[in-house]
């Protein structure tokens, strides 16, 4: 393989190789199954195990595994290989249909939120055949859902499945409103931008916090930061031009659009984006994505960070998701378009979302709500923990004229009255120059930047699709009703806008005065995951997700149950890790360098009578004072872990926030007064400036 296009997809089973490969009825009979979720017969099953069992083995698979995405947020597989064992002595290779479309791996160690306990332990996989079968490390991966044996989802794909279903229902009533009869499905499409950091690998095995908890819990400020904004779009480091090379090529290979690449704004930290496909597709491709950044970076003796906040004072890392609704003959739902009647349709497709995030903040801050997030959201970098949207200036006028019955500055029209009018062509530049927006609208599509960078896309997708299905479904309602269409059209657009233009901010997200008009608008803050996951089950959000088929009321408790476990897990595993490197390492290297002092305070003096040793002394007593209240604040998170597991699971994740995370905070503050004072051949860790520029 050498060029580019040749290499694109090589490892997919997509439908050039099902053409080339399937008997033409089997072929035509899978993609009706792709294209109009039939269900697959067990004949057409056993043809298609077979065909994608020869292509895979030819290309050197031994095994083959069901791929899927438990509530770990991480993908799951379990290998087993093709053979099959004939005339006692010999073994063939073999694939059928029934391996193919179920498997059934043992559910009772993934995260189930009390599924488990009221079902059996018994889980499956079944494929997913919109998404295609790929080949990684000689293993045939087939992209599956998981499912407990009640049927209840156990993972992220299986609900994102059912909001783009519910969403495409929603908006294709709509469209159909509009008079659009070729469109057969509607949907939602991303791009996700990935951020992340690499650093030397040596390095990074030599941080237990970095290893056991993604991120470091201690470090001083390092004498060189990001103040000098020289990294971001900076010219790439030969090192890293190398392993971005590298992870291209792997990730088209499996069919992955990788597009654009550059460094972020704090050293060491990267972006990658992928050209935009569907929604479920873009989902499992972020994860392969992520892992084979991990892995790369690991051939090129460097790890790939996807912590949200590796490193405090530094930029952290986010996910930018990049979302729209598409019709399957191409069109662009959010694409302001030329023509009045796609206007009119715009606008209210777009006031459908406006009117969805409002009503459901809530649901979206949920959605990206984890213990790395926290660290984000927030602080002075990321969009802040309240929800609001991003218009830009002539969008906001014109459904401020709108709202008004006024006229348009730049129109010589009296009145927008949107069913017959044309919108004034709006300059994509305008509409993106914010970046301290949650979710800002950028031309043709919205941004909903709140992501942290581990995160599976697929939730908040799940919940985006949800709430703008719901909104849609009232609209279509109205308007299948409506006498004069074009007049319910009008209140409608005018309405949702009025009623829901408190969530539009186009100013700076970062500031305190954004925070307390937020407040005085009663938009939702919740600063972190304890605070935001007791919304998720209100009966209103319940009764949403019942509702569009995408979750049941135990699932919706369960998922709530789970993120708040981890939640409390990832805090309670930092503490650990925080309490062991203190006496393992950083109260240890203390000692010794105070012992070495005294020692030197001692000879000088022996040598020497009377000298004053002044930096030995002052440092000694510097360092003492220090090792004490180290000491004494480690008691204390000593004290907190001890307190741990009581009460409910919201019980437990709010005491991991309130005793656990705020002694942490003391606790680190103390350790990085003691690194610097220490000299460098006794310090146990590499620092900030050592990870942060190690990559040359
Ligand atoms: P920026 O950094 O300026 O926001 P990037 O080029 O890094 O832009 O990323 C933009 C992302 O948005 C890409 O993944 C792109 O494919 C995606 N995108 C563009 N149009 C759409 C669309 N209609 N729906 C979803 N994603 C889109
Ligand atoms: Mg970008």
């Amino acid at each position: 393989m050498s060029t580019v296009p040749e290499l694109f997809g090589s490892q997919v089973f997509n439908e050039t190789v099902m053409k080339a490969r399937l008997p033409k009825d089997t072929f035509k009979a899978l993609m009706k199954t792709r294209k109009e979720g039939q269900p697959l017969v067990s004949d057409v099953a056993n043809v298609v195990a077979n065909a994608m069992k020869d292509w895979a083995v030819e290309k050197g698979c031994t095994h083959y595994t069901h791929w899927f995405q438990p509530m770990t947020g991480i993908t799951a597989e379990k290998h087993d290989s093709f053979i099959y064992p004939v005339d006692g002595e010999k073994v063939i290779m073999e694939f059928s249909g029934k391996e193919l479309v179920k498997g059934e791996p043992d559910a009772s160690s993934f995260p189930s939120g009390g599924l488990r306990a009221t079902f059996e332990a018994r889980g499956y996989t079944a494929w997913d055949p919109t998404s295609d079968a790929f080949i990684k490390d000689d293993t045939l991966c087939i992209p599956t859902a998981f499912c407990s044996y009640g049927g209840e989802a156990l993972d992220k794909k299986t609900p994102l499945l059912r909001a783009m279903n519910a969403l495409n229902k929603q908006a294709m009533r709509i469209l159909r409103l509009f008079g659009n009869t070729t469109a057969q499905r509607v949907n939602t499409t991303v791009g996700p931008e990935q951020e992340y950091f690499l650093i030397d690998r040596e390095l990074y095995l030599n941080r237990r916090d970095l290893v056991y908890t993604g991120r470091t819990l201690f470090g001083a400020e390092p004498p060189k930061g990001q103040e000098m904004e020289d990294h971001y779009f900076g010219v790439i480091k030969p090192r890293v031009k190398a392993f971005m090379k590298d992870l291209n090529e792997e990730l088209w290979k499996l069919g992955i659009l990788a597009k654009t690449e550059h460094n972020e704004v704090a050293p060491a930290q990267h972006e990658l984006a992928p050209i935009f496909t569907g929604t479920n597709i873009a989902a499992d491709h972020n994860q392969l994505t992520m892992e084979i950044m991990k892995k790369v970076a690991a051939k090129h003796g460097m790890a790939c960070l996807l912590h949200e906040k590796p490193f405090d004072g530094v930029n952290g890392s986010g996910k930018h998701n990049n979302w729209s609704m598409a019709t399957d003959t191409g069109v662009n739902l959010l694409d302001p378009g030329d023509s009045p009647r796609e206007n009119a349709q715009f606008l209210l497709f777009l006031v459908a979302v406006l009117e969805a995030v409002d009503e459901h903040q809530d649901l979206l801050r949920i959605s990206v709500a984890s213990a790395g997030n926290d660290h984000r959201l927030g602080a002075n970098e990321a969009p802040p923990a309240i929800i609001s949207i991003f218009l830009g200036d002539e969008l906001t006028a014109v459904l401020d004229s709108i709202e008004q019955g006024k006229h348009y500055a730049q129109k010589d029209k009296e009145v927008l009255t949107v069913g017959v009018d044309e919108l004034p062509p709006l300059s994509k530049d305008a509409t993106d120059r914010n970046r301290t927006s949650p979710f800002a609208f950028t031309g043709n599509r919205f941004e909903f930047r709140s992501l942290g960078s581990t995160v599976s896309i697929a939730c908040p997708n799940m919940m985006l699709n949800t709430i703008v299905a719901d909104v849609l479904e009232k609209y279509a309602d109205r308007l299948e009703k409506a006498k004069d269409f074009t007049k319910e059209l009008n209140v409608i657009i005018h309405d949702a806008y009025h009623d829901h233009k408190r969530i539009v901010f186009n100013g700076d997200g970062y500031t305190d005065e954004w925070i307390a008009e937020a407040k005085k608008r009663g938009l939702l803050n919740l600063p972190s995951t304890a605070d935001a996951l007791p919304y998720y089950t209100r009966p209103e959000n319940v009764k949403l997700f019942e509702h569009h088929g995408v979750l049941a009321k135990d699932e919706v408790f369960s998922r709530r149950d789970i993120q708040l476990e981890n939640y409390a897990k990832q805090l309670h595993i930092e503490a650990l890790t925080m309490v062991d490197m203190i006496y393992k390492d950083i109260l240890p290297a203390a000692g010794k360098y105070m012992k070495d002092l005294s020692e030197e305070v001692a000879t000088k003096t022996s040598v020497c009578a009377g000298i004053s040793a002044e930096f030995e002394k002052d440092t000694l007593k510097e360092l003492s004072a220090l090792s004490d209240s180290l000491y004494k604040e480690t008691k204390t998170l000593q004290k907190a872990i001890a307190g741990e597991g009581k009460g409910s699971v919201q019980e437990q994740a709010e005491y991991a926030r309130n005793a656990l995370f705020t002694q942490m905070e003391k606790t680190r503050k103390v350790a990085d007064q003691i690194e610097p004072k220490v000299g460098k051949t006794y310090w146990p860790y590499p620092t900030y400036g050592d990870l942060l520029f190690s990559v040359l």
